[in-house]
Order: C-alpha cells, then sequence, then structure tokens
C-alpha cells in the first residue's frame, strides 16, 4: 500500500496566496484570452493540458457561447475625466458587455450601472453571459457623484466565434477508478470565489503528483457552469469513472468548514468528509445536497448522480463580500487557505486507505500479545487506544465492513483505525480483500 503522512499534513498558505496575487489583476470569463492565460500560470506548476472547444459546439442543452475579449472601457464626463475605468478594476465592466461608443446623457447611462446601495464602497461583480448588452458596476458613493450631463461610454470589446478554454490533468494510480477535484475559474479579480479554489485544486495537485496513488485523481479548471456542461457532454465514458469528487471553491476566508452533499447523500465521499469534519476538532456544518451552487448541479444532475459533493468554507452567497470588490486578499488569508488544503489532503487519506480486511481467526478474540501487538502503533496514542482500534477492526473485518466503517462504527479517528489495520496486515490475524 502507498504511504501518505499522517491526517493533518502541515501545509505553508503564502504559496497559494502568491499564486492568488498573480491570478487577480487577470480579467477572467467564461470564455478568452484571461482564463487562457491564468491557466497557463497554472500550467507553471502542475503538467496541465489546456482543452479549447469551439464556439457553437453543442453541449447537451447548451451552446458553448462566443469568445469575449476586452481590451479597455471607460465612461467620461462631459469634461472628458474617466469617472469609470476599467483599467482600474475589472469588476467596472458588466463582464460580457458587448462593444459600444456612445453619447448618452446620465439618466440614460443609469440603466446601465449597477451598485450596492447597502455596501456603498463596494463594486458589485455583474455578467451577461447569455444576453447581449453592456454595463458598467461601480460603487454606490461613486454613483451618487455622478452629475446630470453627457456622457461618453466606450468599450473596447469583441464577441465572436472563437474557444471555450478549460484546464484538465489526470494523475494516474493504481485503479482505474477516478477521483475528481473540480473548480471554476472564470470570475475576475475575485479571491475567495473563485481564485481560492483554482490555487487549492493546484497545489492539491502538486502535492499529489508527489505521491503514490491507488485512484486516478483527474482535476478539472473550468468556466463556471458551461464548463462543466461541456466537460460532462464530451466526456460521458469518462465520468462513469469518477467514484468520488469534490468541487472546490470559497476555501480562503475566516469561516468554518461546510461541506454540501452529493446528491447522493451517503456516498463514500460524504462519510469521508463528515469523518474528517468530526475529528477535526473544530465547528463546521454539513448541508445537504440542493440543484443549486456551484458545478456540483452538474456532477449531480439525474442522467450523471455522480458522488461529487462540495466542501468549502463559509458557502456562496453567505459572506457579505460575495461577488464584490471586497472579496479581496482582505477576505482571504494563508492560514485559512492552508486549513482548507489540509482537509483536502485528509479526506484524501481516507479515500486512499479505505480497505476491506477479513479477520483469520475470527472465533473468539486472538491473543494480541503473543504477537507483539500491544503499543505497536505508536503516533503518540495511549496503548488502551491502539488496542481498542485493534479490537474494533479484528470484530468488524468480516468482509462486510471498510476501515471507514469501522471509523464511524467504533467513533475512532480513521488514521488510527488504519494503523491498527495495517500492523493486523502484518500478522497472521487479518489479510486484504481488494475493493473495486
Ligand atoms: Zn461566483
Amino acid at each position: 500500500m502507498p504511504t501518505f503522512s499522517p491526517t493533518f499534513h502541515s501545509v505553508d498558505g503564502t504559496e497559494l496566496i502568491a499564486l492568488m496575487q498573480r491570478l487577480y489583476p487577470i480579467c477572467r470569463s467564461i470564455t478568452g484570452n484571461g482564463l487562457r492565460q491564468s491557466l497557463q500560470i497554472l500550467q507553471e506548476l502542475v503538467p496541465l493540458t489546456l482543452h479549447e472547444v469551439p464556439s457553437g459546439t453543442q453541449v447537451f442543452d447548451w451552446t458553448v457561447p462566443k469568445e469575449w475579449n476586452v481590451r479597455d472601457a471607460y465612461v467620461k464626463n462631459a469634461q472628458g475625466k474617466k469617472v469609470i475605468d476599467f483599467q482600474k478594476h475589472n469588476l467596472h465592466l458588466v463582464n460580457y458587455s458587448i462593444p459600444i461608443q456612445q453619447k448618452m446623457p446620465l439618466a440614460e447611462l443609469k440603466k446601465h450601472l449597477h451598485s450596492l446601495p447597502e455596501y456603498p464602497e463596494w463594486i458589485p461583480y455583474r455578467t451577461s453571459y447569455y444576453a447581449e448588452t453592456w454595463g458598467f458596476c461601480l460603487s454606490h458613493n461613486e454613483l451618487e457623484a455622478l452629475e446630470e450631463g453627457e456622457y461618453e461610454v466606450y468599450i473596447d470589446s469583441t464577441l465572436a466565434d472563437g474557444h471555450l478554454t478549460y484546464g484538465e490533468l489526470v494523475l494516474p494510480g493504481e485503479l482505474a477508478e477516478e477521483v475528481l477535484i473540480s473548480t471554476h475559474c472564470c470570475h475576475p479579480s475575485l479571491c475567495n470565489d473563485n481564485l481560492a479554489g483554482m490555487a487549492l485544486a493546484t497545489f492539491l495537485a502538486r502535492h499529489l503528483g508527489g505521491q503514490p496513488r491507488r485512484y486516478t485523481y483527474r482535476f478539472l479548471f473550468l468556466p463556471g457552469t458551461i464548463g462543466a456542461i461541456t466537460w460532462l457532454a464530451q466526456h460521458e465514458a469518462q465520468a462513469a469513472r469518477i467514484q468520488h469528487g469534490l468541487v472546490v471553491a470559497c476555501v480562503g476566508d475566516p469561516g468554518q468548514m461546510t461541506y454540501k452533499r452529493s446528491r447522493q447523500g451517503g456516498a463514500v465521499i460524504d462519510r469521508a468528509v463528515a469523518h474528517v469534519l468530526a475529528h477535526k476538532g473544530q465547528p463546521h456544518a454539513m448541508i445537504d445536497f440542493s440543484p443549486y451552487g456551484y458545478d456540483e448541479r452538474q456532477y449531480c444532475s439525474p442522467g450523471f448522480n455522480l458522488a461529487v459533493g462540495s466542501l468549502t468554507r463559509t458557502p456562496y452567497g453567505r459572506f457579505p463580500q460575495y461577488h464584490t470588490s471586497a472579496d479581496n486578499f482582505d477576505l482571504v488569508k494563508p492560514e485559512f487557505l492552508a486549513d482548507s488544503l489540509a482537509t483536502y489532503l485528509a479526506v484524501i487519506d481516507v479515500l486512499e486507505h479505505n480497505r476491506m480486511v477479513i479477520n483469520q481467526k475470527p472465533k473468539c478474540e486472538p491473543q494480541l500479545g503473543k504477537r507483539g501487538l500491544y503499543g505497536s502503533l505508536g503516533g503518540g496514542k495511549s496503548t488502551h487506544d491502539s488496542v481498542m482500534a485493534m479490537l474494533w477492526v479484528l470484530n468488524l473485518a468480516d468482509g462486510r465492513h471498510t476501515l471507514l466503517d469501522m471509523a464511524e462504527r467504533a467513533s475512532i479517528e480513521f488514521d488510527l483505525i488504519r494503523r491498527a489495520a495495517d500492523a493486523l496486515l502484518a500478522t497472521d490475524l487479518l489479510v486484504e480483500e481488494k475493493l473495486g
């Protein structure tokens, strides 16, 4: 069996922040050069393959949209002063705005302006992927300061046939069965949603790339919704190999970890995450699947019904900074990214080591002492805890319980159950039954 380091890996979040700082200024969208350039930066860290799917490609009930690129955008007042400037913040321009150069009075301009009266200093994030229009976003204070008069609106963008770009990395394991790690990467200059997810998935891939693996790992870096739909439409056979999956997003804020279960609800991934969070000793939340949120919506659509949940900190829409300019480096901190990544690694430890073992001497308890099993586990656990873990493993190793079943039934941390099983497997008492 491959050997992983102990359950909670020590992880440095500053590397994730450094990657996010490189990605932050880029204007990403569901297509276009900003998305492409962002994935190329990830390629410096992990060997991602970039795929290009042509505009107009039919993907189930959807069509891959035209590619959007923007060079410049601003609004000038009557004195020729830029009062809204895309060059100062990507969020100032409604994502997917069509090109325009036109003069108009304030009343007309205001129909295309978006602000947040409840947070008057923040710029909202708005998109218009599937309705051809244009618009600008600005702080409510800036909006209120606009004077009557004629304004010049200028958007130098193109919306033309091109491609939808996504990144994919497959790390082969001993098994053909796969673990899916999926993250969206279409948001411009927003940290928790979604640069934190991009950074976590990248460093998770880098970490797993250097480890022996039982499962095959598939990482997808996709534009939200349309990217996942596109991948699923073009990879139905591969999708059937996904045994466990997690959608990564919102993993850098101070909030507690939150797990949204897969549509199946009681899948191994749902139980593995529940077990890790329960034994982590920190407040956390478990929520049931609902057909809203991130790309678990697509993976858990009834025609796929994959065992894919979503592991976040504060979920989408539940933090005030969500989809605003305040989702920045004041919200996302290295220690929270590190804690999230360590949690993902702990969940993967469970998946990697969850097996079926069979007791070879099931009639009454075997003698542990004569096999030198007392106090043999170490790892700071008391002899009592170690012996209890071995007794549980022997008792439940009847061909009907995996190690995760045993950890749940015994209320013992998976890592200790696993080490108890390893110690017993080294004797004549236990053998492994191959899963899958
Ligand atoms: Zn979002």
